[in-house]
């Protein structure tokens, strides 16, 4: 059953069309199979391949090992696991299939990365230094079908969703970049705020939720892990149903469905009304806060009688939700969206705060470079790089 849900996630018809390349550059039109990345299985997933292979769980756990501690970036470096084990690993698996195609570095220390997928799809992730750590925000899906008003990312339809060993070798590229730094840094917060929508790639983000937690492995606790999602209600339901209990946000943006509707279309199938349901479901479910985050856009959703609105729809769980207002990162081809004045800003959550709201501004990363979800793409892929 789990290899079987492995298979199925990496040979599925879909997904093959992905793996089964057309690599023009190497094979002048020939196909080249390309193997899927052992990044892609569970632990548990790793144990029943292994022992379907004839090796031990011990054999398993010391490969997780190279994997996630040690951080072997290819098979033959795994040199206590015994040849016939390694030969087996490299006939069926690869380590990686990401490239680094460019970096920006900002000044505060964030860096995004530009990373080439097998098929020459263009992701980005990011890199953010905190003082409680370092956090990595991830991409899920290469563009987004979503089609919020002001997002980059928007802008560029879904191509595809991404498997749950590319969204693990984010991650795993990124500490290898730590640790080429060697001054002991590990990725210790993940944010899956990247390009994408978490929760319409269901099987490879609970996957990739699974492999980042494990203790034997990265050890990234749920408390740790924030998923963002535009608010698919029915969704979010089956996403606490499985229990994988990490922080969750939820794209508001607006305190009533007219508003909401203008800016995100994703409104018209799950309205301010259902939000709300699943937020109540997390809230029962769950002993932890939930976030609203709400882009402050000058003269559309960040007036005073907006925060009142606000306030009034958290109602009775003011307790355990956090608003998080965001700044708006200007997207040059939504240029009729702009940011609000910090003033604006500022009394804007002062409404909230005497309402009884617990809220927040989130602070701004690599303001000086293309740091809102999917302006470095987009900017690449314009420039035809
Ligand atoms: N698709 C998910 C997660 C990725 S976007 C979601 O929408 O929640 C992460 C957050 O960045 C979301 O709250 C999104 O609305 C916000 N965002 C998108 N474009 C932005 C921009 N230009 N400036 C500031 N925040 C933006
Ligand atoms: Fe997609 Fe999120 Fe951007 Fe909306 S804000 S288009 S859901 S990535």
């Amino acid at each position: 059953m789990i290899l079987q849900q492995f298979f199925n996630e990496n040979y599925n018809k879909k997904i093959i069309h992905d793996i089964l390349l057309t690599k023009k550059e190497r094979g002048k039109g020939k196909k080249i199979t390309m193997k899927p990345s052992i990044y892609g299985l569970t632990l548990d997933q790793l144990i029943a391949w292994m022992a379907e292979k004839g090796h031990k769980k011990s054999r398993a756990l010391q490969v997780w090992d190279w994997l996630y501690r040690k951080r072997a970036m290819d098979f033959p470096v795994m040199d206590d696991v015994n040849s016939d084990c390694i030969e087996v690993l490299q006939d069926y698996f690869v380590i990686q299939t990401l490239q680094e195609h460019c970096r920006q570095e900002a000044t505060d220390g964030t860096i995004k990365f530009l990373f080439k997928l097998a098929d020459n799809h263009l992701i980005e992730t990011v890199l953010m230094k905190h003082k409680f750590g370092l956090s990595v925000c991830v991409t899920t899906q290469v563009g987004c079908n979503m089609g919020c008003s002001f997002c980059a990312s928007g802008l560029l339809m879904k191509e595809r969703d991404l498997s749950s060993a590319e969204i693990v070798e984010q991650i795993m590229k990124v500490q290898h970049y730590l640790d080429e730094r060697q001054q002991g840094e590990l990725v210790s917060h993940i944010v899956v705020m990247g390009i994408g929508e978490p929760l319409d790639n269901f099987e490879s983000l609970t996957n990739f939720l699974r492999i980042v937690q494990h203790h034997k492995g990265l050890a990234i606790g749920p408390r740790h892990i924030t998923v963002s999602t535009s608010g698919l209600a029915d969704k979010i339901v089956e996403f606490i149903d499985t229990g994988l209990s990490v922080n969750l946000a939820i794209s508001l943006h607006a305190p009533n469905n007219e508003q909401r509707v203008q800016i995100m279309k994703i409104n018209r199938a799950f309205p301010i009304e259902k939000i709300m349901q699943s937020v109540d479901y997390y809230l029962e479910n769950t002993n932890r806060k939930i976030t609203l985050e709400y882009i402050l856009l000058k003269n559309i959703n960040d007036q005073r009688e907006h925060a009142l609105q606000l306030a009034e729809l958290i109602g009775d769980r003011r307790q355990r939700v956090n608003v998080n207002l965001i700044p708006y990162n200007p997207v040059e081809e939504h240029a009729h969206f702009q940011r609000s004045a910090k003033e604006t800003m500022l009394l804007f959550y002062d409404v909230l705060k005497k309402q009884g709201i617990r809220c927040g501004i989130r602070l701004e990363h690599g303001g000086d470079i293309d740091a809102a979800c999917g302006q470095l793409r987009s900017k690449q892929l314009k420039q035809g790089k």
